[in-house]
């Protein structure tokens, strides 16, 4: 038995079995290179669900760790804070969008970045009202949970939502949902079911991580802005997978010259420590009373260290430029699959920077989702030795989030295994078919 197959077994045994997981059992990691408990190496076009954009282990994110765990590695923030907190929340002030006065907290999750801007959000207008969109994925908290747009696995079993949570339809080129339409059908909430004035906030994803890498128009942006400033109600953006260099920007948002009012950070913020942030609006962020928000963990010293070291090789290693390269390359070769004859299944190839993705569909004339191949595909790279992972609310979307660091060499090398995949795995789901 190999060591993956007794971990597999071990883990069958010992843990929660709602708790999803691959095959691959982890060994150890350089930037995009990942080697498994039995020697076996990956491409790495996962980066721990966006969170490695500095590759895995940054010598950079690795030394500022390394010197801050001499110093010291927790004291909790409430209870004797630390410079590095104070001076992490002044850059990411300067950084996210928006010309006005902001202010920063940290946690130490998506969900819990999530969850605090709503309730920053609803302590600030006095409201309730939380509105989101159809493919949403904001985490897997009871507030997160209810905010996602995606039933299963997310929200079955698990009873009740919290009250007050309506959702719109995001815009879908692809699928015939317009900006307009969306647009129309917050609108048609408003008149329907919820008044605009119990609206506290409007939350989105500039680009849709697990709905399907869903791109959110700059005219849908522009237009959620002016409702948000109609009605008094606060935008939301959720950066946390979009984020931090991922899209050729440092905020997916800037694409469209867009501001939100508060912006959730996570993943690639501390390049593989667990951190988060929210950042917005001064007034808004102080509505929360003291004590009213943080957490025994929130902002910890080492997370933060590593997120002022990501910061840094963002900006020395040009970190944006080099997801348009990287994206440029990955969706140049999805492109010219996708024109060629037999691999009509890959219906659609979309992405921003180096957050790319390709639609698998059973027929292109009816655009019928296919999860089948697209749980195939996973698996035959898997098996060659690439690390891609599955999205979409139908699960027929294969997503590509490769360390923003990876080497132009690597990124021909995983090409070429998930070209292989490809048509290998439309070669079985056609021939069973
Ligand atoms: N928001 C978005 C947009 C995400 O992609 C995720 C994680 N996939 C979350 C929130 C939740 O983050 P976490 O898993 O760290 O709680």
């Amino acid at each position: 038995m190999s060591r993956s197959e007794e971990l597999k077994t071990r883990r069958t045994a010992a843990v929660a079995s709602g708790v999803g997981t691959r095959g691959i059992y982890a060994e150890r990691a350089e930037n995009a290179e990942l080697w498994d408990v039995d020697g076996k190496r990956y491409i790495d076009l996962a980066a721990g669900i966006a969170v490695n954009n500095t590759g895995h282990r940054h010598p950079k994110v690795m030394a500022a760790v390394a010197k801050q765990a001499d110093a010291f590695t927790h004291t909790c923030f409430h209870v004797a804070p630390y410079e590095s907190y104070v001076s992490l929340a002044e850059r990411l002030n300067k950084s996210t969008p928006g010309d006005f006065d902001k202010k920063t907290m940290l946690v130490t999750t998506g969900a819990e970045a999530v969850e605090n801007a709503v309730k920053m959000a609803r302590a600030f207008t006095g409201r309730s009202g939380v509105i989101a969109f159809s493919g949403a994925f904001h985490g897997r908290t009871l507030m997160g949970m209810a905010l996602c747009g995606k039933v299963q696995p997310y929200k079955k079993a698990f009873g009740a939502m919290p009250p007050e949570v309506y959702h719109a339809a995001f815009p879908n080129s692809y699928h015939g949902i317009t900006p307009e339409m969306s647009l129309a059908q917050l609108d048609q909430l408003f008149k329907s079911t919820i008044d605009p004035e119990r609206v506290a906030a409007i939350i989105l994803e500039p680009v849709q991580g697990e709905g399907g890498f869903n791109i959110a128009p700059a005219e849908f942006l522009r237009g959620l802005r002016e409702v948000c400033d109609t009605y008094g109600i606060i935008l939301i953006a959720d950066e946390v997978q979009a984020g931090m260099a991922r899209t050729g920007k440092l905020f997916a948002m800037e694409h469209a010259g867009v501001a939100a009012d508060l912006v959730t950070m996570a993943k690639g913020l501390a390049g593989g420590f667990p951190l988060s942030a929210v950042t917005g609006r001064s007034e808004v962020v102080d509505a929360a009373p003291t004590g009213g928000i943080g957490g025994t963990y929130a902002g910890n010293p080492l997370a933060v260290a590593a997120a002022h070291a990501v910061l840094d090789v963002i900006v020395e290693e040009d970190l944006c430029a080099r997801a348009e390269e990287v994206g440029n390359a990955l969706r140049e070769r999805l492109d010219a699959l996708a024109a060629r004859q037999g691999l009509e299944a890959i219906g659609d190839v979309r992405g921003l920077g180096a957050m790319v993705a390709f639609e698998l569909v059973t027929d292109r004339a009816t655009r019928t989702p296919d999860a089948a191949l697209t749980q195939a595909i996973v698996a035959e790279a898997e098996a060659r030795g690439l690390i891609i992972l599955p999205c979409g609310t139908h699960g027929n979307v294969v997503r590509l989030l490769p360390p923003l660091t990876i080497p132009m060499a690597q990124v021909d090398e995983a090409l070429d295994i998930l070209e292989a995949s490809i048509e290998a795995a439309v070669g079985q789901t056609r021939a069973a078919a």
